[in-house]
């Protein structure tokens, strides 16, 4: 198998940079996500170096949402990251990070009148998602008497080959205004006091593999830039979203995924034309959110029996509570018994969770060595759309997360208790003992 940089066998166990991942699933206990944190510094570095070969004006925008522990988005803020921000939560977690406004997008094709008056105070951009929510805008702003600035989501219309549940820029996606009508929403922003359009953003959906539809999106958008040019739009910014997809499947039939070098060499032409044409300058805006912490975890799970029936079950601590990809994408994760890392393959395994569905299924039909309780499974490639989409489902307290840096091993959030299960309930005044 092909394995990620951050991990690597050595003795029969599988490592996470120095990390012996079968001492920390006993030193922290299971499930446990275990995360390499210079592997996320890299990855920025590269991601920005790359794209700084075609045009000096660059902001890599990290799209909290993957993974929004406050201390992976602390690293990524030292490293001069800014953030795609989908909610207060959000944007409450970069700024404590150290992100400076002016690098935040506020994003959202639902936000409420606190979302929009929090942004406007922070003096955050806002990716505005319809004429509705301008006109509220303008509202606001009035009444606060303060600027902001803003760019429209183009729904550039392409077709994405990708999981439906995550082609955001497909025609009938509930994202962004068409490329058509959106000539007519700059021309009513332009004429409001307090509104400044200085920006366009799009993003055409998540785990992409070919560059082909980066490119296709850039050009419709940069004949919009154009277009709004000749307005009197004065383009500060263009953001070309996030999507960029990652390798999940390591094996037989490996994913051939693209680089951020083979993204760059697709897109930044046209963009670099597109400017040029229209006799502009912005700056590059782009939001990886997977391809930043996807590779950087693991998820560490414990075996707590195997069932042979029709199929060899692997019953283990994390169900879709912990990790909801595969039960709601079908998304494919390599898995790795840990203390037995360079045994010989036994057998065909399913790995299930805990959870009370016959949807709780981690992985099917897979390779293993021979399992057997108290075995340690990694489920690789967890860092992104992991513990942030994780919930208590079943009465199950969230895991713990670790951060491995060098030589040091620390816990960067703690599990949570069966206190924390029930922190907010509140019982109505007949309930009360
Ligand atoms: C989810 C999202 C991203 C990140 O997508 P990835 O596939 O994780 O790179 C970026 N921008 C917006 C607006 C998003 O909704």
């Amino acid at each position: 198998m092909n394995l990620p940089d951050s991990l690597s066998i050595k003795n029969g166990h599988l490592f996470c940079g120095s990390a012996d991942c079968v001492g920390l699933a006993e030193k922290f206990g299971t499930p446990l996500y275990v995360t390499n944190e210079n592997h996320i510094v890299e990855n920025f570095k590269r991601y920005e170096a790359v794209l700084k070969k075609y045009t000096d004006k660059v902001q890599v925008l990290y799209a909290a949402k993957a993974n929004e522990n406050p201390v992976l988005i602390q690293t990524l803020a030292r490293e001069g990251a800014g953030a795609d921000v989908f909610s207060l939560g959000e944007m409450k977690a970069a700024l404590d990070g150290g992100m400076p406004p002016e690098k935040l997008l506020f994003n959202g094709s639902s936000k409420t009148p606190e979302d929009l008056r929090s942004a406007i105070e922070a003096g955050i951009k806002i990716s505005v998602d319809s004429v509705d929510e301008l006109r509220q805008i303008d509202e606001i702003t009035k009444e606060m008497k303060k600027t902001v600035k803003i760019g429209f989501r183009v729904n550039p219309e392409i077709n994405v080959p990708t999981h439906p549940k995550i082609a955001t820029g497909i025609k009938n996606s509930k994202f962004g205004i068409p490329a058509e009508m959106i000539i007519d929403s700059y021309r009513e922003a332009l004429a409001m006091e307090y509104v400044i359009p200085v920006g366009m953003h799009c993003h055409i959906g998540s785990q992409i593999l070919e560059v082909e539809p980066f490119a296709i999106a850039c050009g419709v958008i940069m004949n919009v830039a154009a277009e709004i040019t000749k307005l009197g739009v004065k383009l500060e910014f263009v953001d070309f979203g996030g999507g960029l997809g990652i390798p999940y499947r390591r094996g037989k039939n490996a994913d051939n995924a693209p680089t951020p070098e083979d993204y760059a060499a697709a897109v930044m032409p046209v963009f670099v034309e597109g400017c040029r044409k229209a006799g502009i300058s912005p700056a590059f805006w782009v939001e990886p959110g997977r391809w930043m912490v996807g590779e950087s975890t693991i998820l560490l799970t414990k075996v707590n029996s195997v069932k042979k029936v029709h199929k060899t079950f692997v019953n283990v601590d994390a169900g879709f509570n912990i990790l909801i990809r595969p039960a709601m994408y079908d998304s494919y994760h390599e898995v790795i018994v840990a203390n037995k890392a360079d045994a010989k393959d036994a057998g065909v395994y399913t790995v299930t969770g805990p959870i009370c569905e016959t949807g709780d299924i981690l992985a099917e039909d897979r390779e293993l060595p021979e399992v057997a309780a108290g075995d340690v499974i990694a489920v690789l490639d967890a860092g992104a759309y992991g513990y942030s989409m994780s919930s208590q489902y079943n009465s199950r307290p969230r895991c713990a997360e670790v951060l491995v840096n060098g030589d040091k091993v620390e816990l960067m959030r703690r599990a949570e208790t069966y206190e924390d299960l029930t922190r907010a309930v509140v019982y109505p005044s007949w309930h009360r003992k």
